[in-house]
């Protein structure tokens, strides 16, 4: 068994582990109840882990899990140039001016 990865999210592990099941990676998840051990336990080692089964698995794990992530990865918050209303990341057009994001975004020190 070897750890491939850690997240606040039960939601995140989930998802990471059927991307993994579906390439054929047989995963575990541990920490999958954070029930009421949290407390006196620093809170980092309650969060949810995403272990392969076997070894030879981690490192294409490990690789399927970027990709995974860097999709997921939320959008940043913008600033609509129409209005200057400012945007959440999910949002795709400004929900003031109905400008979409393509137009309208100006996101800064984003890598996107
Ligand atoms: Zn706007």
């Amino acid at each position: 068994m070897r750890k491939v990865h850690t997240a606040e999210s039960i939601i995140e592990i989930a998802h990471l582990r059927n991307v993994l099941e579906q390439a054929g990676i047989a995963c575990y998840v541990k920490n999958e109840r954070l029930g009421g051990a949290v407390g006196e336990i620093p809170f980092v080692e309650c969060w949810p882990e995403l272990w392969v089964l076997r070894n030879g698995d981690a490192l294409n794990a490990r690789g399927l899990i970027d990709n995974a992530r860097a999709d997921a990865a939320p959008s940043p918050d913008w600033t609509c140039r129409h209005c200057g209303e400012r945007l959440e990341g999910q949002f795709d057009a400004c929900w003031r001016c109905s400008t979409p994001e393509e137009i309208a975004g100006a996101t800064a020190g984003t890598d996107r």
